[in-house]
């Protein structure tokens, strides 16, 4: 598995970058010896790039830590399928055909579906299940959003050129006010005004507030100031949104979704509001889309042989593997080389990132794969939910695909005189 050479005197490749729910197009990758960004200095690319092996040579299938052949280490990874009762498909970071393949994969007999940030992933969920939520877009926070709250976050920490993809692009006053945290120099900008509110107590206190002040009712106590004037502006405000990160969100990070959407439900009574979850990176979002519409569930669902079941607390990766509910553990990583699979005493199988450190314990098959966007062209949602954005091939470097991996497993399954059920 050796990537092919690309001249260096190649002009950069036009290049949308996988490596947050962002999925930043309009930058550009040189490709020489290794892949370099340009059009952007984000950190988090930058990394990521700088972890992509130069020569992909050495990242051979592996099985019980000895190199094999591709052939082996599948026909290896079926028979422990074959042999499994009840496996659970976690990480599943990967793109959209990774995890269409996957999930004619996990059809073929009871299995259960979680991602490595599923945690997260559900906190924006349960509230759209519950009530449903006044979602928006990139696009319309840029042109339209005339006051932004970044409830909790500081978006840039995590998402580098969050506040560059929704810049104005022509001169037109907003405000941007973090609630809760510092204000953050990366969301400056020419008529662009910062303001930090403290929280009034915790979140949940702080929502209730907000949630009372923007409804007018009367209040036992007055509110601190700052937090009133925050909600006589949502009153006013042309178009507010409502930035939040269910990943930094905490444990109950679902009752601070539910919060900030009945406050944007409030707003949008009398002027327009909407909220903005930030999340679903490696490939998080296109997990659960993708699951959803081929189920009619989101992630954290058994496919059982006598139905569907969806269990955001029983079917949580680390719950299965607590209770030792599964037997066999398939665990897909193909963005980030350090999202290992979590200590599991089950035989696993690992569709990895070329560059993943070898993983102690358990027996185990481990097969390198492309990552979308560097080895392989392929399909992610951004975070803006309904956005599917294409990822370009930046380099040939040999490795295979997660679809063609999974594909290649079923197939085997499918036809037991290869072995798979011996
Ligand atoms: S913000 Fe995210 S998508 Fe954009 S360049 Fe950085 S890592 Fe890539």
């Amino acid at each position: 598995m050796t990537a092919s050479p690309t001249p260096t005197d190649a002009p950069p490749l036009p290049w949308t970058c996988p490596f947050c729910a962002l999925l930043c197009d309009g930058v550009a990758l040189a490709r020489g010896e290794t892949l370099e960004l340009r059009g952007s200095d984000c950190p988090k690319a930058r990394q990521a790039l700088a972890q992509q092996p130069a020569d992909t040579a050495a990242a051979t299938p592996t099985i019980d830590g000895r190199a094999a052949s591709l052939d082996e280490a599948l026909d290896a990874a079926a028979r422990l399928l074959a042999g499994a009762t009840l496996p659970l498909f976690a990480g599943l970071a990967t793109d959209v055909a990774g995890i269409r393949s996957l999930y004619a994969l996990a059809s073929a007999r009871d299995a259960i579906l979680d991602h490595l940030l599923g945690d997260a992933i559900m906190a924006s969920v349960r509230p759209l299940q519950d009530r449903g939520v006044y979602y928006t877009t990139l696009a319309e926070v840029r042109t339209r959003a005339d006051l932004i709250v970044c409830f909790g976050t500081r978006p840039a920490e995590r998402y580098p050129e969050f506040f560059r993809r929704i810049a104005p692009g022509e001169p037109r006053r907003r405000e941007i006010v973090f609630v809760g945290t510092d204000t953050d120099p990366a969301a400056a900008g020419p008529d662009t005004e910062l303001e930090a509110v403290p929280f009034a107590g915790d979140a949940f206190d702080t929502l209730a507030l907000l949630n009372a002040l923007a409804a007018d009712r009367a209040l036992a106590a007055p509110p601190p100031g700052p937090l009133a004037g925050l909600a006589a502006r949502l009153q006013a405000a042309r178009y507010a949104v409502i930035v939040w990160e269910p990943g930094a969100s905490g444990a109950q990070g679902a009752l601070v979704g539910e919060a900030i959407n009945r406050l944007v439900g409030t707003l949008n009574a009398r002027t327009r509001a909407a909220s903005l979850a930030l999340g679903g990176s490696q490939g998080g979002y296109t997990a659960n889309q993708v699951v959803t519409w081929l189920s009619g569930l989101p992630l954290r669902t058994g496919l059982f042989r006598d139905g569907l079941r969806h269990d955001p607390w029983a079917l949580a990766t680390a719950r299965v593997l607590a209770g030792r509910n599964a037997d066999l553990l398939l665990w897909v990583s193909s963005f980030d080389p350090s999202a290992t699979p979590p200590a599991a005493d089950l035989p696993t199988i690992i569709l990895g990132h070329a560059a993943m450190p070898p993983v102690a314990g358990a027996p185990q098959v481990f097969i390198p794969v492309a990552t979308p966007g560097i080895g392989a062209a392929g399909h992610l949602f951004r975070l803006d939910g309904g956005v599917v954005v294409p990822l370009v091939q930046a380099r040939d470097d040999g490795l295979p695909t997660v679809a063609a991996i999974a594909g290649a497993i079923a197939q085997r399954l499918a036809a037991p005189a290869s072995g798979a059920g011996s």
